[in-house]
């Protein structure tokens, strides 16, 4: 059979005023790869991911999940419908243990403004054994007494990214997932994200690095000016005349 994307948008575009952030993107996301948003700083990554995530209204075109059209559907509804982000640091209870935060997110009761609403609240023994599997999958047991206020920035965004799977998402959405990071970190983070193919999750990704962005991904989308400018696997991009010359040969 053929395979289906996951996520399929079509002429997604974002308006604010008479400026176009999003200029009509089109974007596929196959089950289980992981698929990179680059492009040079102000391109218009950030806006098309809450675009999609529906952080941030569209102004035209088609989001589908699976086939069903999400475009004009709260977040919280698209987060049921399989789709999930990692979240800030700022947005983790900062004095609530690392197993108190994963509950919370299983349970679905992280404030909305963090999370963009994560469907039905679990019950608290469901809850507990998602917490769990997320504390081991994600090597944060050792950790799971301390507040998140005293996890090292490394440690915090591992814990970021397994919020974001303790939804059981099909799709997750990660956003400079390594900014800020010193290389040890972003060592960990790449082998995280890699592993995450195992747990059967597509991922989409925003990033700079680009050892991270051609090592991982499947497939790699360049924005520039709110367009696609290119899309292609990791050897086609970086033998890109035009992505080369957008970069001015940074790649
Ligand atoms: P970076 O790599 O620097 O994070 P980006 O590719 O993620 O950049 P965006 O943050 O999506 O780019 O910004 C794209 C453009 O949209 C920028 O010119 C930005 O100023 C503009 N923009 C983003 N949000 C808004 C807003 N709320 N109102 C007006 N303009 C906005």
């Amino acid at each position: 059979p053929v395979l289906e994307p996951l996520l399929l948008a079509r002429g997604v575009t974002k308006r604010y005023g008479a400026f176009t952030a999003v200029d009509g993107v089109d974007l596929a996301v196959m089950p289980g790869s992981i698929h990179s948003v680059i492009g040079p700083n102000g391109a218009g990554k950030t806006t098309l991911f809450h675009t999609l995530t529906g952080t941030v209204p569209i102004t035209l075109g088609s989001i589908r999940i699976q086939g069903e059209e999400v475009s004009r559907l709260a977040g919280h509804k698209r987060v049921q419908r399989g789709m999930a982000r990692s979240f800030q640091v700022t947005s983790l209870f900062q004095n609530l243990s690392v197993r108190e935060n994963l509950r919370v997110a299983a349970q679905g009761r992280v404030p909305r403004e963090a999370l963009f609403g994560w469907g039905r609240p679990r019950d608290d023994d469901a809850a507990q054994v998602t917490a769990d599997a997320m504390l081991s999958r994600f090597s944060l047991t050792a950790l799971a007494d301390r507040p998140v206020a005293q996890l090292s920035h490394g440690q915090q965004r591992r814990l970021e990214i397994g919020l974001a799977m303790a939804a059981q998402p099909k799709l997750i959405f990660l956003d400079e997932p390594t900014s800020g990071m010193g290389v040890d970190d972003i060592a960990d983070i790449k082998a995280l994200i890699a592993s995450l193919k195992q747990d059967n999750v597509a991922i989409l990704l925003v990033e700079h690095n680009m050892d991270i962005v051609m090592g991982l991904s499947d497939t790699i989308t360049v924005m520039q000016s709110g367009r696609v400018l290119a899309e292609g696997a990791p050897d086609a991009i970086r033998n890109d005349a035009h992505v080369r010359r957008a970069y001015l040969g940074n790649m």
